[in-house]
């Protein structure tokens, strides 16, 4: 992890985020509570737009991609079936001077042991051969396993009868609703069950900003297919998400696309493929799509007693789907989003104002920004205003618009640059008489007279609905 710099670009957007309403630490008022993290006014309307996008993308664009929001908290059985309850666990050890707890894999990867295959054992083999201590040179805890699940009670006595897990992924939802949705959906294989929620995992170390939280949010795909059609499906879901790296500006010298070796595999998955990003702390995963085989429809069917197989209604054909899964982690999406469009620029010359200090802007892909345009009169005086809310009142109908007569002219535009609107519109005594405005582009700042009366056709034109 890059150690915190004032000079850091994740600083720097980090800090952006807070002074503009993005994200900023929950709880704050009580000093926080350790990485959680709320999404303010701007960061909701990014947040749902990416979520929009996604849904448009892979559902309402689609025949063979049904919708799902399964509740968060399941039957316990579910966990155990799925083997969550046995195996989703990290390996964990504690400083045993300051009680911090570390993941023992990380600590071991940072003395660069290569980590991927190793057991539980290998690696409490590891730390008496390499003495490893904790990273402020104390003596370690005996490492021990952590399950992630986070655990409560249904109902009103707490004991061990009613203790129910909060869902570590939303990927169960999709294979204990299987026959469900196959048969009210009318769905034929093969077809996929798309699913965005929360997830819940008690990570030992959470941090990176917004990367690593205890709780976030999902957007996954179960993509049920023939057995024998597995790798040609595979294929196409991974350009799929190749695709939509492009739809959210990712850069791709910033992509790695990394297929993971068959011993580093999840025990479920024969194929799995990790997206990583270059983010300014270091290349890490954003996606994940492995082929589960059948590994859940069978434990569930097992466990339940009920028959999840399916049969083909022109071949009569009986089988137990296969499940390719695309997995995208939203808050990391919403980070790489930031990340791409984040611009540090001097000062801009040519208009009015320019401060001669850095200024940032956010290059957002236009559908994703959270304010689409703003209303900027040259003047409080009226007609000025009036004219100036009327627009606002018009264009909110469709788009979020944002209305701001405070501060001089240069002022506003580094306000709405900062937040990366894609359009700012001023409103000038020459309005009163022509009835047009000044439309300007954020990313050329190429400026353009447009008539009041055609300004909701003029947007139309520009791409800004998801
Ligand atoms: P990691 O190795 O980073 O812990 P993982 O391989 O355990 O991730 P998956 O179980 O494959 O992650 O989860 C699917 C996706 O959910 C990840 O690719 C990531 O985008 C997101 N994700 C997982 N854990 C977290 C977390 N603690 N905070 C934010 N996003 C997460």
């Amino acid at each position: 992890m890059a150690k915190p710099d004032a000079n850091s670009i994740m600083e720097k957007i980090t800090s952006l985020c807070k002074r503009r309403g993005f994200i900023f630490p929950g709880s704050d008022i009580y000093g926080g509570l350790a990485n959680s993290w709320d999404y303010g006014p701007l960061g909701v309307e990014l947040k749902n737009n990416i979520k929009k996008l996604w849904w448009k993308t892979f559902v309402q664009e689609r025949d063979d991609v049904v919708g799902l929001d399964a509740a968060l908290i399941m039957n316990p059985k579910v966990w155990q079936a799925s083997g969550h309850v046995a195996n989703f666990n990290d390996p964990l050890v504690e400083d045993k001077k300051t009680n911090e707890r570390y993941r023992l894999d990380h600590l071991l990867e940072e003395k660069g042991v290569n980590v991927n295959g190793l057991s539980f054992d290998d690696m409490v083999a590891k730390v008496s051969e390499l003495n490893l201590k904790s990273p402020k040179g104390n003596e370690l805890t005996a490492p021990k396993q952590f399950n992630m699940m986070f655990q409560t009670h249904l109902g009103p006595t707490a004991d061990a009868e009613n203790t129910v897990y909060l869902r570590p992924e939303t990927a169960q939802g999709m294979f204990v609703d299987f026959k469900t949705i196959q048969e009210t959906a009318r769905q034929r294989i093969p077809f996929g069950i798309a699913q965005i929620g929360h997830a819940f995992r008690n990570e030992i170390t959470p941090g990176n900003f917004i990367f690593r939280t205890r709780e976030f949010e999902q957007m996954e795909i179960e993509f049920f297919v023939h057995p024998n059609d597995w790798e040609k499906w595979f294929e196409y879901w991974l350009d799929q998400q190749k695709n939509w790296l492009t739809q959210i500006g990712a850069k791709p010298e910033n992509l790695v696309f990394h297929e993971i070796a068959p011993e580093d595999r999840a025990h479920y998955s024969k194929r799995s493929v990790d997206t990583e990003y270059q983010f300014p702390f270091g290349l890490k995963e954003l996606y994940g799509i492995a082929y589960r085989t059948d590994f859940d429809l069978q434990a569930h069917s097992k466990a339940s007693k009920q028959d999840l197989q399916y049969r083909d209604p022109l071949t009569n054909e009986v089988f137990m789907p296969h499940c390719i899964e695309p997995t995208w982690g939203l808050n990391r999406t919403l980070l790489v989003v930031l990340c791409s469009a984040f611009e540090e620029l001097d000062a801009r010359s040519g208009e009015e104002d320019t401060v001669h200090e850095k200024e940032y802007i956010l290059r957002l892909p236009k559908k994703l920004a959270p304010i689409k345009m703003a209303v900027l009169p040259l003047s409080k005086k009226e007609p000025l205003s009036t004219i100036g809310h009327e627009i606002a009142n018009k264009l909110k109908k469709s788009w979020m618009c944002q209305y701001d007569e405070t501060g001089s002219i240069g002022k506003r535009y580094r306000r709405q640059d900062e937040i990366g609107t894609p359009y700012c519109i001023t409103i000038d005594f020459d309005t009163v008489e022509d009835r047009k405005v000044t439309v300007r582009d954020r990313d050329t700042m190429a400026q353009e007279r447009v008539a009041i009366d055609e300004l909701v056709e003029w947007f139309n034109g520009k791409g800004l609905t998801i």
